[in-house]
């Protein structure tokens, strides 16, 4: 009788579940319809005054039928979000539309790790089947994009216990890709090993090191286990099924569990309940995410090395009214006490107001990357907020496009180098050398590094005379093929070893963009040869990188297209780039080339940049030097490169040009009377 009776009650309870999910359908469709009323309207997606009054009235009817506030709220939650995303997707899902139903999605790991399952998650909303491309480090799951073997990566960028993820920090200064989503995964390690294993038995847990550390309280209660490091979680538990040896575990989640048809001998052992991973995901293309969409921007930025500069970098949101989600720290690779920052923000790239502010941040930065906008997923976080405050400003104000402003238009096809753009003169500080401004130094040293003995020669002159910056070429671009070629990175070696022994920032040319990370690795300054100046991939290379580049102007270059040159390294990112001026060619062939001095007080109006002329390669003939590098001076150039050799005739290139040490030091004291 009883059990009929429960039966009796289940059947109803069923019926509601149904009535539940019925509803639940049709509250969906009135969600759509909303959103296909909003685009016609161009209003936004989010109407937070609108969710805040939904919600109390809801908690009230709730009181009324004698549910909790806290109850009504959760469930609630929930639906408004699955609503919010249901538009999200509407007005992004063209850009993630490649017109077939699969997606190739690059990510570290197998399937069943952690990546795989955001991934999931992530395109779920974009109903499109997944094809994983699996890789085994970061650079390589960013390469499989940049190089269309796969149409998005999928990153893990930080979790909420065990902090940044630095390999993906690192990866993001340097890849080409742009941020075009985040999700986040809510991580449940659990314990597992094999079918007739137990956690005595245990004594080897295989384990990624994050999850290692997010789980080291339960791990540390363990101590007759081992734990040994794995790529990832999902790789260790394929490894334990393969194993089939009672004595090893592994850390992983309950989908790679099953996955892999293991036992779960615990769950929840994580230090911290709450653990979230951020990923990001990663396009070639840039997103133009809609107005009505909350997006976020994020970024990348070096302050120039004085005090005081992360500061006014950072007033710069604040005065713009910027909302600033994160700040993350990571330091430059080669560079010890110098740091990248990271910085996420809300805003709309195409904004006027972030387009502003960034400009402005420009000013105040040495390195400035945008590293993408897309759509902020932090929905239920912002929802909170704004039911527990006062809603002072509307949505309209909010998200609606804002009015373009007025502003002082610059016409010219370079910007960033442009006076308009930074009225201030930009001074580089390399070591402790100031380039720029009311400074004018002396860059000298051999036209190529021939030898130990030969740099280290010059290096002493260099630093005894008064010369602030070691150059040396190692790689020569020679106009014979069968010209000397340069000592590669054996004479970078010794140009780095001179440098450092007499204290003194070093300048090399790079002549391909396969080069350039490694030479900055090792160069103070990174040089653009005359005939690289529109060798525009070698130029972007150059501008990802955080070392100055000196750009040299083309032979057959008019000072507007070098400032072009230079904007491409600017719009990169790199801030710090000087100019030289080294002569072109003219019909005149008494001279090498023909130092166009000329332009020099006209560069000075029309950029920021600094300015270094160098008489060697114009003049070509060593007793011809010193005049022009006086004039140098005295026409308002920042400083001057000039050429010399222990030995000039037996130099193996440009030996007409080298001065003597003897020269150079005459040099050194007329520039100093000027
Ligand atoms: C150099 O500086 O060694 C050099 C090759 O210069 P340019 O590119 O001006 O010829
Ligand atoms: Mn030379």
């Amino acid at each position: 009788m009883a059990e009929k009776k429960i039966n009796k009650i289940r059947e109803n309870i069923n019926q509601v579940d149904a009535e539940i999910i019925k509803l639940l359908a049709e509250r969906r469709k009135l969600s759509k319809k909303v959103v296909e009323s909003k685009e016609e309207n161009d209003q936004p997606i989010r109407d937070l005054n609108r969710e805040t009054k939904l919600l109390s009235q809801i908690i009230s009817l709730g009181k009324k039928f004698g549910l909790d506030s806290h109850y009504v709220s959760k469930i609630f939650y929930d639906i408004i979000e699955d609503s919010i995303r249901l538009q999200q997707k509407h007005f992004q899902s063209s850009f993630f539309d490649n017109g077939t139903d699969v997606i190739r999605v690059a990510i570290q790991g197998i399937e069943g790790s952690y990546s795989s399952l955001a991934a999931k998650k992530f395109f779920a909303q974009f109903e499109k089947e997944i094809i994983f491309i699996t890789k085994k480090r970061f650079d390589e799951v960013a390469k499989e994009v940049e190089e269309g073997r796969a149409d998005f990566a999928l990153l893990p960028i930080e979790n909420t216990t065990s902090g940044g993820i630095n390999e993906v920090y690192d990866l993001l200064l340097h890849t080409t890709l742009s941020i075009v989503g985040e999700e986040t995964y809510k991580v449940k390690h659990c314990l597992v090993g094999t079918k007739n294993s137990s956690i005595a038995k245990l004594k080897k847990i295989y384990a990624h090191y994050q999850a290692a550390s997010q789980c080291d309280k339960f791990l540390s209660t363990l101590p007759n286990c081992a734990v040994e490091y794995f790529a990832d979680t999902a790789m260790s538990v394929q490894k334990i099924a393969a194993e089939n040896n009672p004595e090893f575990g592994a850390i992983a989640s309950e989908d790679a569990a099953n996955l892999f048809d293991v036992k779960i001998l615990q769950r929840k052992i994580a230090n911290q309940e709450e653990n979230y991973t951020r990923f990001i995901i990663c396009s070639r293309k840039a997103q133009d995410v809609d107005f009505r969409i909350p997006s976020k921007v994020s970024l990348v930025m070096a302050t120039p090395h004085i005090s005081g500069a992360l500061v006014k970098a950072l007033t710069v949101f604040k005065n713009h009214n910027i909302n600033m989600g994160k700040l993350e720290s990571r330091p430059i690779l080669g560079n010890p006490w110098e740091e990248m920052f990271y910085v996420d923000f809300d805003g709309n790239i195409k904004d006027q107001r972030i387009q502003d502010m960034l400009d402005e941040l420009g000013i105040h930065t040495r390195f400035l990357k945008v590293l993408g906008c897309y759509p902020s997923r932090d929905i239920t976080k912002a929802k909170l907020i704004h039911l527990h405050k006062e809603n002072k400003e509307t949505n309209e104000q909010k998200f609606a496009e804002p009015e373009p402003k007025k502003k002082k238009s610059i016409k010219r096809s370079y910007k960033l180098a442009s006076r308009e753009y930074k009225p201030e003169d930009t001074i580089i500080k390399v070591r402790d050398v100031e380039i720029g401004g009311d400074n004018f130094i002396v860059i000298a040293g051999p036209c190529s590094v021939e030898s130990h003995d030969q740099v280290f020669a010059c290096a002493r002159e260099v630093k005894e005379n008064g010369g602030r910056i070691l150059r040396g070429g190692c790689f020569k671009p020679r106009t014979s093929p069968y010209s000397f070629q340069g000592m590669g990175f054996e004479g970078l070696n010794e140009l780095e070893a001179a440098g450092n022994k007499y204290d003194l920032p070093i300048i090399t040319e790079v002549l391909a963009p396969e080069q350039v990370f490694d030479v900055a690795k090792q160069a103070d300054i990174l040089q653009i040869g005359a005939r690289n100046m529109q060798n525009f991939s070698l130029l972007k290379e150059v501008g990802k990188t955080h070392r100055p580049v000196m750009l040299k102007r083309g032979m057959m270059s008019s000072i507007d297209e070098l400032l072009n040159a230079a904007e491409y390294i600017l719009a990169q990112g790199n801030r710090q780039v000087i100019l030289c001026e080294r002569g072109i060619r003219t019909f005149e062939t008494t001279t090498r080339n023909t130092l166009d001095l000329g332009v020099i007080p006209f560069l000075r109006e029309m950029t920021h940049l600094p300015i270094i002329v160098d008489p060697s390669h114009a003049i070509g003939v060593r007793d011809k030097i010193t005049p022009l590098a006086k004039a140098a001076k005295v026409v308002g150039a920042h400083g001057i490169m000039v050429e010399f050799h222990p030995d000039p005739p037996s130099a193996l290139s440009d030996a007409d040009q080298a001065l003597t040490f003897e020269q150079y030091k005459n040099l050194m004291s007329e520039l100093e009377d000027l």
